[in-house]
């Protein structure tokens, strides 16, 4: 089964060269596998002072004593040692024993091996075994791979066998899971909400984009006010995003609703005005996005209470992330061009009707 030389016979074991020292493994079935000390001791330092501890007898012949391990799984781990080798059928069958030897005994070369095939082998129905073992062997990689597979699957998990022995044997391995399943949920939902967020921000951003390009340049419907709206009818590059902010600008611009202050959309509208002269960065003469000038020179004016301040607080910072976001855009225009494919996949966020709100997004 194992790769190593011939069997050393009776007759060499006790030579003085120690090249030709011959030891007997004993397992726990009472098989007797000889094997070259030498060999031994050079892969394993365990092994090595094994060999090097002094025997009762100068005559008796050394042995070491692998045990709680199938002889078989015994000679594959001898023939690693020989050979650096073992096969993928050695490794399905012996797989879990084999890292137990390689941890035991420091073989760091079989343990890598051991953890990678493991790692591919694992199933619902082993997970929880082999987890244990990973956290006995001080396998780190396996064990967050066991981890994380019954973080996914944990009512599948919780009913097999192996999970029902784990509940009876090992209550803070348990434990352990469980709060490693409860931080796992913590950090896809705080990620997700931040995957939102930053979606926000650029699409923010996008639209002070597509704001100044509409009052500047004039877009389809809608043009600055001392130009007609283009003649050319084919859609601009962010059409999509454009061509909401066109409607919303008209709307604003007829709203009946809009002086008693009871239309929403021309309220969101309103802000992105409002934010728009938050990072215009061009003199008020000759800016032509409209109301930016006029909130510029309202920007010095002093806060009247508390609830002001704090609302300019988080204003300041939603336009702070907006900028951020419009920097970092710039930089990654290929994240940037799979956002606006596929808007609704990657933020999570329905954005049909353009309207941005944004009053609920500075957190
Ligand atoms: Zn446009
Ligand atoms: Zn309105
Ligand atoms: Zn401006």
């Amino acid at each position: 089964m194992c790769q190593r030389p011939a069997s050393p016979t009776e007759s060499d074991n006790g030579s003085k060269d120690s090249n030709e020292t011959y030891v007997q493994i004993v397992t726990s079935g009472g098989r007797r596998i000889p094997a070259h000390a030498n060999i031994l001791a050079s892969a394993s330092t365990v092994l090595e002072s094994l060999i090097d501890r002094p025997r009762k007898h100068r005559s008796s012949e050394k042995t070491i004593q692998i045990l709680g391990v199938p002889c078989d799984a015994v000679e594959v781990f001898v023939g690693f040692l020989y050979s650096s080798k073992c096969t993928e059928e050695q490794m399905e069958k012996y797989g879990i024993h084999l890292l137990a030897l390689s941890h035991v005994y420091l073989v760091p070369q079989l343990k890598s091996r051991c953890t990678k095939a493991l790692i591919e082998r694992l199933t619902i129905e082993n997970v929880t075994d082999v987890l244990q073992l990973a956290k006995l062997c001080d396998a780190p990689d396996l064990y967050l791979k066991c981890m994380k597979l019954v973080s996914k699957s944990f009512k599948a998990v919780e009913e097999t066998e192996g999970w029902k022995f784990l509940q009876n044997n090992d209550p803070f391995l348990e434990l352990e899971i469980l709060q490693f399943i409860d931080e796992a949920e913590t950090r896809k939902k705080s990620c997700v909400k931040h995957m939102k967020e930053q979606s926000l921000y650029f699409q923010l951003s996008e639209a002070m984009e597509c704001l100044e390009h509409i009052c500047t340049d004039g877009c389809i419907s809608v043009g600055p006010c001392d130009k007609e709206p283009s003649k050319n009818k084919a859609p601009c590059s962010k059409f999509s995003t454009c061509q909401g902010l066109q409607h919303s600008i008209q709307h604003f611009g007829s709203c009946k609703k809009r002086a008693k202050g009871g239309c929403v959309r021309c309220k969101r509208m309103w802000q992105l005005f409002k934010l728009h002269a938050s990072i215009c960065e061009a003199p008020e003469s000759t800016c032509k996005v409209p109301l930016c000038s006029r909130f510029k020179a309202k920007g010095g004016e002093e806060m009247k209470n508390k609830k002001e301040k704090k609302e300019m607080v988080r204003w300041e910072l939603l336009v702070k992330k907006v900028v951020l976001a419009k920097a970092t855009s710039s930089i990654l225009l290929p994240k940037r061009k799979r956002m606006e494919e596929e808007p609704t996949q990657s933020c999570g966020q329905t954005n049909d009707n353009h309207d941005y709100d944004i009053r609920n997004l500075v957190c």
